[in-house]
């Protein structure tokens, strides 16, 4: 169901002892807020996180997750592992682990899939890269980023799916897409989804903006009819410009 959703997604950032004290600023200055609060710390602190925010309204998401079952596949992390520390939430195609980890449209299908299959929502990243944008390519990689990964999809699984468009050229490099820009692509998502399924799924996804969003732009960022929330890198790891984006929702 659409609904207003802040994620703080902390990468490779905060030790234990850091996400304890960053987790405790952040529940402490939580506003009453109708929107979703998310956190997604590193996965070693992850089944402490859930742990500390058991009986907290923010939610506590993963990075990233393997397809399989289980197996020989050193260094990953499965959904089992996940549902077991209680996190049922992941971040799946953010473009960091495009880029630098070669994750594939097609390996990222297969992850959304095995996502879903154990229950476990997902939060779907993609968006162009700055010569895509520059050739005025935006609009066709977006479709087929979402085409390649999700339309492969039963409609009722739509119900599992976050949407988080993140134009790679925005994420931490302090270059934020226009209200205008993110208002446009977000647009143009629905109607891709409209084609490819129907108008209440493309009406009922929620579709977050990530990139570089911070307390100066977010409010701006958040009135755009089509867009949702945000999905945030930086300003997530300081409490008071995480707390104080929550608020512009
Ligand atoms: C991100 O990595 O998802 C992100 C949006 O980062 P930042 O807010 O730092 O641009």
């Amino acid at each position: 169901m659409r609904s207003k959703i802040v994620a703080g997604n902390w990468k490779m950032n905060k030790n234990l002892s850091e996400t304890k004290g960053l987790l405790g600023e952040i529940s402490d200055k939580l506003p009453d807020t109708e929107a979703e609060v998310i956190v997604a710390p590193t996965f070693v602190n992850l089944a402490e996180s859930a742990h500390i925010l058991e009986s907290s309204k923010i939610k506590v998401a993963a990075q990233n997750m393997h397809y399989a079952k289980n197996g020989a596949f050193t260094g990953e992390i499965s959904a089992d592992m996940l549902l077991n520390i209680n996190v049922d939430t992941v971040i799946i195609g953010h473009s960091e682990r495009r880029a630098y980890f070669g994750e594939t449209d097609e390996l990222l299908a297969k992850k959304v899939k095995a996502a879903l299959e154990n229950k476990i929502r997902v939060i779907f990243c993609f968006g162009e890269e700055l010569e895509e944008r520059k050739s005025g390519n935006h609009f066709n990689v977006v479709e087929s980023q979402l085409k390649n990964g999700l339309f492969e999809l039963p409609a009722d699984a739509w119900e599992q799916i976050i949407l988080a468009y993140e134009p790679v050229w925005a994420i931490g490099t302090g270059e934020t897409a226009s209200p205008e820009q993110a208002q446009e692509m977000h647009a143009f998502i629905r109607k891709t989804i409209t084609e490819a399924y129907d108008a209440s799924i493309a009406n009922e996804v929620s579709i977050l903006y990530g990139g570089s969003v911070k307390p100066s732009n977010a409010g701006e960022i958040f009135s755009k009819p089509d867009v949702d929330g945000g999905l945030i890198g930086g300003a997530a790891l300081v409490a008071d410009d995480f707390i104080a984006i929550v608020k512009a929702i």
